[in-house]
């Protein structure tokens, strides 16, 4: 059976430098907001190339916070894209906002960067991007209508960890929100998440909000949550982002011998130079995408759907965007389909899944 992820397989490689880790924070007494947070939210912060990197407790939080310690109007306009995963929309309707659903570009999975204009209005207060996949947005449009508009750009890089756009660093462009759940490029062995900016106080507003709204223990100077990375978590963290580069490549590799292997019955994801890709999920798109899966599972194969069910359609969301209709959200969501591409899948496995697709 070639699994779709095995997460004991992807980290294997690092299991020494775990324990060894492991042990360092035991003996240490200290868990929680100690060096290792620290160090790891300097090495992250220098690795998306921004001056701050704040841990917390996973990537929901991480867009959350950024929500809240922005502070907007209760009602104010969210734009974010209508086939991301559901976790961006629940961020802003957890913070009295309203969710302004853009249709993605069914080239690149991504928001489209032509419907944005449109759907600015008075109430309007931040784009919220995804870089969905592990594809940079079109950042030149977003950042050019951000400041025309006077909008936050705020981005969801929880699929993107290493992933550019004209060689910069998704994460950079705004506010960063990034998760690091295991099943992340750079995931560790729990819930974990960080928030990346430039900005100096917006960042010490972050720190003080993820730790109940303190900076000096037993004061506090806002309403704040419990929202942190632990010690563990960081340690681990930091051993892994030194091998995010070839975590990186690795999938690279695979999602290239994928485009070259694959017949034309199958959509893949659009390669562009401009965009730097880390494929946190290598998807193809078919109309007979059920029949497919079934197809690779009597062969062996297993496959993911991401996702099956759009934000607008699920059960939770009933009545928050009327009657509203995306046909391209509904159309990738019936179409796509996910292949094994993860740091313990091997090239030959990924030459038998695609033996295996071009007999569909
Ligand atoms: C995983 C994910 C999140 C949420 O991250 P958690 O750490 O699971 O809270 C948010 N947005 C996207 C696009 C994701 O893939």
């Amino acid at each position: 059976m070639i699994e779709y992820e095995n997460l004991r397989k992807s980290n294997e490689p690092f299991y020494a430098e775990y324990q060894n880790i492991f042990s360092g924070i035991l003996e240490s007494g200290w868990f929680v907001l100690g060096n290792s947070v620290k160090n790891f939210e300097e090495e992250f912060a220098r690795f998306v190339t921004m001056p701050h990197a704040i841990g917390v407790a996973n990537g929901l939080d991480a867009l959350i916070l950024a929500l809240r310690v922005l502070n907007f109007e209760a009602g104010s306009e969210i734009l974010v894209p209508s086939n991301t995963y559901i976790a961006t929309i629940l961020s802003i309707l957890q913070c009295r906002l309203k969710p302004v659903l853009i249709e993605p570009d069914i080239q690149t999975y991504n928001i489209n960067p032509q419907k944005i204009e449109e759907a600015i209005t008075k109430k309007t207060k931040a784009i919220m991007v995804v870089h969905l996949y592990g594809k940079a947005c079109e950042m030149d449009t977003v950042t050019t209508l951000a400041r025309k508009y006077h909008l936050e750009v705020i981005e969801d890089c929880a699929q993107s960890h290493g992933a550019m756009f004209k060689g910069k660093m998704t994460g950079s462009f705004g506010i960063g929100a990034f998760s690091f759940y295991p099943t992340k490029n750079l995931g560790c062995l729990g819930d974990g998440g960080a928030v990346t900016t430039s900005d100096e106080d917006f960042a010490r507003n972050i720190r003080m909000y993820r730790n109940y709204g303190s900076e000096k223990k037993y004061y506090n100077e806002t309403i704040g949550v419990n929202s942190r990375l632990d010690e563990i978590q960081a340690g681990f963290l930091s051993v892994k982002l030194k091998h995010l580069q070839r975590i990186t490549e690795h999938k690279r590799k695979l999602a290239s011998l994928y485009q070259q292997g694959l017949k034309e019955d199958f959509i893949t994801p659009q390669v562009h130079p401009d965009y730097f890709d880390v494929f946190h999920i290598y998807n193809v798109r078919h109309p007979k995408r059920d029949g497919l899966k079934e197809f690779l599972l009597k062969n062996e194969i297993k496959t993911e759907i991401h996702y099956p069910v759009p934000p607008h359609k699920q059960k939770a969301m009933e009545g928050i965007f009327g009657k509203q209709e995306f046909p391209i959200a509904d159309e990738i969501h019936a179409t796509t389909l996910s292949l094994p591409i993860s740091f313990g899948t091997t090239e030959s496995e990924v030459l038998k899944v695609i033996e295996v697709m071009n007999k569909f």
